[in-house]
């Protein structure tokens, strides 16, 4: 599979992930990783929190939150 984003700018570039969003193919430029928290536990056990990881393409990634689509500098 090739990234979505790039074969729309004209260039082939394979995929690293698959955003959660759209379903696209993006490459490791385009990936954009967030992190969040996900409750775990059962009635009788201790609860507790772990990160869990999502995946989006550029377009997703600025329509749900526009600071993360920012690339770091
Ligand atoms: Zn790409
Ligand atoms: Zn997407």
């Amino acid at each position: 599979m090739h990234c979505l984003d790039c074969r729309t700018a004209g260039t082939n570039s394979p995929t690293v992930g698959v955003c959660q969003g759209c379903g696209a193919g993006v490459c490791a430029a385009h990936a954009r990783i967030t992190s969040r928290s996900v409750r775990r536990g059962s009635l009788i056990g201790t609860p507790g929190e772990a990160e869990a990881r999502t995946v989006l393409c550029t377009v997703c990634a600025e329509a749900e939150a526009p600071a993360a689509a920012a690339p770091a500098l």
